[in-house]
């Protein structure tokens, strides 16, 4: 474990103006913060800050990266409060440890981990200073290494996981070579550890019973010493999870394993670099589509390089690298180095800007000009346009730049914007044109009373929203019109005491070519006809009695969805209409999920139930949901409907048996069908009413104990 002093003298090798009282300060807080806690690994929690901050020292980070290190866990593990930080510190450090803070309440579940990609463009958004990011990755790298702690593997494999498919691509792309590799040779090793050992066992055999490597060296040598080309040669050794994956798509087997080795040649500047390229193309037989000019097209993260694939002097194929010495630094510990080295050769550098590569790294991510990387930078400006905002049940939403509450409501169904009352952001209840936040937890509270109304255009940015409401509100205004329609024609007949049916429009619709009376009315309500021209028309001497039909409020909608309960289930927006799934019937206690019908609210059905399957590639459908079981318990007669199959001995007594079983358990049987009899047994079909699934389970036991019965299952479909 590192200490303290040793910290500090790794970081005044590369910074001599670094704050030391400051750093022992950071250093002290903490300690006195975690107090006794201990690591997993049974070493005092210290040693994890103290860690952190070293593989910040390792990419030559500030002084506020370094204290946020050492600083990182107090506010989520310790009673240490963010105020406490600004006090005693500074506003600066104060705020990248709530960065650092609020990346680590991001609770992943399996469906985040999934939208891998969104939650990417997550943490780049949520770490507005970069530096909260390379605190998390440092953090995360820590972890890594000592994840053998843990005790428990299902949570040992899901941090690898994560760190494969979240952390480490998130390295990549700000540059972190070195932080990147660690993290997917950490992960792959804790994931498939006998396939580590493997492949390390392999390389270490090639490294030993194998002179080709040295052969290749010596042969590459040659060829570049002749056209008198100053260059530095080395063999740079893969990673075991870099090699992996080239098996993995080549289908190559372990004892197929050569080429663990990349060569390197360094040179002194650019032009060499095509030089050394131009001899290596001459003197061996090169891969098509292996060559990569990453020197004039670097990689979005800054990385320089010419790279190329030939057959080698003994007939293997070889992967050479060729770069110069700052290239080479960039490459190994990101951007950061690349500013490091112009600073170190640029006197006029203002100290102030020592650490400006940070702010500037966004924009380098995005500055590529190699067409191949374009599709990745479009992605990732994605992050700027949107925020991503959380669901009660965890969901991420990504929404455009601006957007509110009401924005959020329409995302989720158009009759949640619709019936969109107020809304709760992390808890609190703001106004709905509340401009929303990457991070931001939403809840939405409906009425149905509430309808969409003019002003709301203003609120909403989204494309979707707006089209909804623009919608809702056109026919509202249909409707309107036809409204005020009805009533101005109806009081010019009283006026002229006739008497008119929908029906005796006819003549008046033929003329007007309109389509039903309705629209009839609408057009007397805009005023584009007036009564007095259907009653010339129409003008009969006999008028039939008005008939209760004609008052018919054409203004009134139906309401169209029927609507089932939803107490009980948590993570629906209230006021949407629940059905539960007839395919599986789930009650509570099982494992659910909801999935949203368009214009029909949510079906629950039962995370097991095959007909799930159709949904599969429509995830926008699906919507976290879980049974509510103290909400449950107030709700006494609520009860789940639950089909059974039972197959029973036919003799004297037996049915009697079950319904008397079925009774002692508490539950209601709501239909019972005897379905087929064959000479000594039934098969019963049996509708019940169960609590919960424990009430079902105690029923099921039961039922299967009776000595009569054969066989029971629960239906599904
Ligand atoms: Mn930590």
């Amino acid at each position: 474990m590192i200490r303290q002093y040793e910290l500090i003298d790794k970081i005044l090798k590369y910074n001599k103006k670094a704050d030391v009282s400051l750093l022992n300060r950071a250093y002290v807080f903490s300690m006195k913060a975690h107090g006794n806690q201990k690591r997993a690994s049974g070493e005092a929690y210290l040693t994890h800050p103290l860690e952190v901050a070293s593989i910040l020292a390792d990419l030559k980070l500030d002084d506020a990266t370094i204290a946020t290190g050492l600083l990182h866990d107090t506010v989520e593990d310790t009673l240490a409060t963010i105020e406490e930080i600004e006090k005693l510190f500074n506003p600066e450090i104060a705020q990248l440890v709530d960065g650092v803070t609020k990346l680590s309440r991001i609770s992943f579940n399996n469906k985040v981990v999934e939208q891998a990609e969104n939650f990417r463009k997550l943490f780049l958004a949520m770490s507005k200073d970069i530096r909260v990011l390379l605190v998390k990755l440092a953090d995360r790298t820590h972890n890594m290494r000592t994840l053998e702690f843990k005790k428990k593997e299902a949570s040992r494999k899901r941090t690898a996981q994560e760190t494969l498919d979240i952390f480490a691509p998130l390295a990549d792309r700000i540059g972190l070579y070195s932080v990147k590799t660690e993290l997917e040779d950490l992960a792959f090793k804790s994931l498939h550890p006998e396939e580590y050992v493997r492949i390390e066992r392999r390389m270490e055999f090639v490294k030993t019973h194998d002179d080709l490597i040295p052969r290749t060296l010596e042969h590459l040598e040659s060829v570049i010493k002749e056209q008198g080309i100053e260059f530095d040669l080395s063999g740079r050794e893969k990673t075991i999870f870099s090699i992996y994956k080239k098996m993995e798509k080549k289908g190559l087997a372990f004892d197929q394993l050569t080429d663990i080795l990349a060569y390197r040649v360094m040179v002194k500047d650019t032009v060499d670099c095509y030089r050394v390229l131009g001899v290596i193309h001459d003197a061996y037989k090169a891969i098509p589509g292996r060559f990569k000019d990453y020197i004039s097209n670097p990689k979005p993260n800054g990385y320089q390089s010419l790279h190329t694939a030939v057959i080698g002097p003994y007939g293997n194929r070889i992967e050479v690298q060729i770069r110069t010495q700052e290239m080479h630094e960039i490459a190994e510990s990101g951007v950061a180095a690349h500013w490091l080295y112009k600073q170190e050769n640029d006197q006029a550098v203002n100290e102030g800007t020592q650490y400006k590569w940070l702010k500037q790294l966004l924009e380098v991510i995005q500055s590529s000009e190699d067409p191949e990387e374009f599709l990745e930078n479009t992605k990732l400006d994605l992050f700027k346009e949107n925020v991503f905002v959380f669901s009660p049940s965890g969901d991420i939403i990504s929404l455009p730049t601006g957007a509110t509450p009401l924005d959020f409501a329409y995302a989720i169904h158009s009759e949640v914007g619709h019936k969109c009352q107020s809304a709760k952001v992390n808890g609190r209840i703001v106004p709905l044109r509340t401009q929303l936040h990457t991070g931001d937890q939403i809840e939405i509270v409906t009425n149905k009373a509430q309808a969409p109304v003019p002003g709301w255009r203003e609120i909403v940015v989204s494309a979707r929203a707006r089209t909804a409401i623009n919608r809702y509100l056109r026919l509202q205004e249909r409707d309107e019109q036809v409204r005020l329609g009805r009533e101005i024609f109806e009081k010019a007949c009283k006026r002229e005491e006739r008497k008119v049916k929908d029906s005796d429009l006819a003549p008046v619709l033929d003329k007007y070519k309109l389509e039903n009376a309705e629209e009839y009315y609408a057009a007397v309500g805009q005023g584009r006809l007036f009564p007095k021209q259907a009653f010339e028309l129409i003008f009969e001497p006999e008028v039939e009695e008005k008939t209760e039909e004609d008052s018919i409020n054409y203004a009134k909608r139906k309401d169209v969805s029927e609507q089932e309960s939803a107490i009980g289930i948590d993570g629906l927006i209230s006021g949407m209409a629940v059905h539960m799934a007839g395919c599986c019937n789930p009650v509570p206690g099982e494992s659910i999920v909801g999935i949203i019908n368009t214009g029909r609210g949510v079906t629950i059905h039962r995370k097991d139930c095959n007909n799930l399957n159709q949904f599969e590639d429509q995830p926008d459908r699906w919507i976290s949901v879980k049974w509510n079981e103290g909400q449950l318990e107030e709700v006494e007669d609520r009860a789940f409907l639950v089909r059974l199959r039972i197959n029973m001995v036919n003799q004297p007594g037996s049915l009697s048996e079950l319904s008397t079983a079925v009774f002692n358990a508490n539950v209601n049987i709501c239909d019972f069908h005897i379905e087929r009899k064959v000479t000594d047994s039934f098969d019963i079909r049996c509708d019940v009413e169960v609590k919960n699934v424990e009430n079902l389970d105690h029923l099921m036991k039961v039922i299967r104990n009776l000595p009569s019965v054969n066989l029971l299952e629960r239906l599904q479909g």
